[in-house]
């Protein structure tokens, strides 16, 4: 942007318990090391001296607990210091979350109750902080050698896919300050519409599907089960909004609350919890540093998203661009289908279609720039409660030749020939 000042370098002195907020240019890439004493970023330790990239439109804060010097090489939107920050009572959160986890493996892992960790549930409106917080606490936690599960309910800007999906990971290292969350076999369930009220039914279900297979995994593995998990929410707090709240909060087990920056959302809750004893809603402060996204900027960031998944973070993948047959491919939808007229339908009948029916798509120009999920499926019926191997991006339709060109993340067949389509397009920039 034409704000952004000149290119130097800059050191910053920090003092104990302040952070440096930085907004990377939109054009170029920042970066920055750790000249002396000790720093993080959202909970992941720097390591001295080496100097780390940032890409563009990047925005995050170098935190300090004792005091650090660092260095910037670069030119930034914005940056500046901040000496107030909410983060002393986000690692007392931490702290009793640790217990917990000290106390859940100390117990025998037979007794799946008393064994379990903290399932935490991080809840606000948007841009409160939510991702943010769900992250240093995990990377807190894998830190001290724990894997807590990471779990992303967020349809509207993932952090662990394409947006448009809810999904889980082990987190074992402290997450990479420009990396982010690992994209190594994820459990993923392809929701394929950026905002709940497409079809609210649908959203529910893969909730309790992703729950079901983490209860399972959790069973047989009493380590994972002891680190517990978090779970980053949507911003959506209001009317169906806090129904999937409620929802979500009942089908994870979720025992510990954290409500961000929302004095009513956090009433709301503690008076629902009333009634489980065994859930604490702690209200926590919103960081001051914790920018606000508008609804064009988050469209944007989830095209970024979506070219991230296919080129990588850095242009260092390379997808493939693939042709295969009409035939060879099976595109279903969920829900929303083109409902039978009334006259077809029996006298009382309502004609309002099921939102969890599948139904096979025609292949036409409509699925063009489309983004399709590939799932496990082995048989249609097995769509609905099916997590997907990945995504392919729709390029052309050849109606004459029957032909379907699309980029997948490698060469070769797909896991399955059975592709499900939403409402999510990208345009490739
Ligand atoms: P939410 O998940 O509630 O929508 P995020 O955690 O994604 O909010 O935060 C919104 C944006 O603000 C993100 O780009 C994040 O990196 C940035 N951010 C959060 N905390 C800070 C901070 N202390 N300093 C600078 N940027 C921050």
């Amino acid at each position: 942007g034409g704000s952004a000042s000149a290119s130097t370098i800059k050191q910053v002195k920090l003092e104990r318990e302040s952070e440096l907020r930085i907004e990377v240019c939109n054009e170029t890439p920042l970066k920055l090391r750790l000249l002396n004493g000790s720093a993080e970023i959202f909970g992941s330790e720097l390591a001295p001296e080496m100097w780390l990239t940032f890409p563009p439109r990047l925005k995050f804060a170098v935190f300090t607990w004792y005091g650090a010097t660092i260095e910037m090489d670069g030119a930034t939107e914005t940056d500046y210091t901040a000496d107030e920050t909410p983060m002393v009572s986000y690692v007392n959160v931490h702290a009793v979350l640790e217990g917990r986890r000290n106390r859940a493996k100390a117990l025998s892992p037979n007794d799946s109750e008393a064994s379990q960790g903290p399932r935490v549930i991080v809840v606000g409106p948007t841009d409160s902080g939510k991702s943010t917080l769900s992250r240093m606490l995990l990377s807190w936690a894998a830190k001290q050698g724990w894997k807590p599960t990471f779990v992303d309910l967020d349809i509207g800007q993932g952090s662990i896919t394409v947006p448009g999906c809810i999904a889980a990971t082990p987190i074992e290292l402290p997450i990479d300050p420009v990396e982010g969350i690992p994209l190594e076999m994820p459990l993923v369930y392809f929701y394929g519409h950026t905002t709940p009220s497409n079809n609210v039914d649908l959203y529910k279900t893969l909730v309790n599907e992703l729950a079901q297979m983490l209860e399972t995994q959790f069973a047989r593995n009493a380590e994972s089960r002891a680190a517990g998990m978090v779970i980053n929410t949507m911003g959506w707090i209001e009317g169906t909004g806090y129904e999937l709240l409620l929802h979500a909060i009942d089908t994870f087990k979720a025992n510990v609350v954290l409500v961000l920056g929302q004095e009513k959302l956090f009433s709301m809750l503690k008076a629902v919890a009333k009634s489980k004893p065994n859930v604490d809603v702690v209200k926590l402060q919103k960081s001051g540093g914790v920018v606000s996204r508008n609804a064009k900027y988050r469209q944007k960031s989830r095209g970024y998203r979506i070219r991230e998944y296919f080129y990588g973070l850095a242009n260092d993948l390379s997808p493939h661009s693939n042709i295969a047959n009409f035939s060879d491919l099976l595109v279903y939808r969920i829900g929303g289908g083109p409902q039978a007229p009334r006259s077809a339908l029996p006298i009382g009948a309502d004609p309002i279609a099921n939102p969890l029916r599948v139904t096979p798509v025609n292949i036409d120009r409509d699925l063009l720039h489309m983004v399709l999920a590939v799932s496990y499926a082995k048989e249609p019926d097995q769509i609905l409660s099916s997590n997907v191997a990945g995504f392919i991006y729709i390029t052309d339709i050849d109606i004459q030749r029957k032909k379907i060109t699309y980029l997948a993340p490698s060469a070769g067949e797909l896991p399955s020939k059975y592709l499900i389509m939403g409402t999510l397009t990208w345009l490739e920039t």
